[in-house]
């Protein structure tokens, strides 16, 4: 367990995300099915798998490089919404971290804040909208604060997650101003966002690799 985060351990948050969203594909596409067209399971472990693929070939040596590789494979390789959101995500991360071999929680905490950013410059969701935003703005604020108040990188990443947990299960109820879900209005309340729940599942891995539990 350290304050910093390589990149052995990023691949690692990779692959953990793409398992996560494998077994949990029939879960994601059920919250699709419900408010979108019941896709969004499909479209994570296609586009994770690609990712998964494309590392195979060699990790790449720089946290540039393999959060740019990471977000332009989904890009190319997820047709729904979620493809570009998650894969500009991704590329902002790389272009923030830049040509290092490590990051310490801050420079962690700028490049999440920076592919959060990047989701907001794509998609123009705000709080409330019923998407994405809605569990990974309070993560990386809530990494913020941790990091602010002396947590060490574990602690803060645990309660990112947390976070982000909280802000998928308060989508329940709000009605979608952005994406498919917006088309069936009032319709749209008493349902989980299925990109929050792929969300918070990319924060909870994110805690796993960094504290390094199975
Ligand atoms: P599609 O909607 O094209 O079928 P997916 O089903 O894979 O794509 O992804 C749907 C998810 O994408 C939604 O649950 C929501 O979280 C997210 N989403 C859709 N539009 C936006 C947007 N404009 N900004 C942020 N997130 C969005
Ligand atoms: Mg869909």
């Amino acid at each position: 367990m350290t304050d910093t985060i390589g990149t052995d351990a990023l691949v690692d948050w990779i692959t953990r995300f793409r398992e996560a969203v494998t077994e949990k594909r029939e879960w994601l596409t059920e919250l699709d099915s419900a408010i979108g067209d019941a896709d969004h399971g499909a479209n994570m472990a296609r586009g994770m798998s690609a990712v998964s693929e494309k590392l195979g070939a060699g990790a790449p040596g720089t946290v540039d490089e393999l959060l740019k590789s990471v977000g332009m494979t989904l890009v190319s390789s997820v047709g729904g919404a979620s493809g570009p959101l998650y894969g500009t995500f991704f590329l902002r991360m790389g272009m923030t971290a830049g040509a290092v071999t490590e990051l310490d929680a801050a420079g962690l905490a700028a490049a999440l804040r920076a592919g959060l950013e990047g989701i907001v410059a794509r998609g123009k969701a705000e709080s409330g909208d019923k998407t994405m935003f809605d569990a990974m703005s309070p993560a990386v604020d809530a990494l913020d604060a941790a990091i602010a108040e002396g947590d060490d990188l574990p602690t803060a990443a645990r309660k990112a997650a947390d976070a982000a947990a909280a802000g998928r299960d308060a989508t329940e109820p709000l009605v979608a101003r952005k994406g498919r879900a917006s088309y069936l209005g009032e319709r749209s309340a008493g349902h989980l966002d299925p990109g929050a729940a792929s969300t918070t599942l990319l924060f909870e891995t994110l805690a796993a690799a960094i504290s390094g539990s199975s």
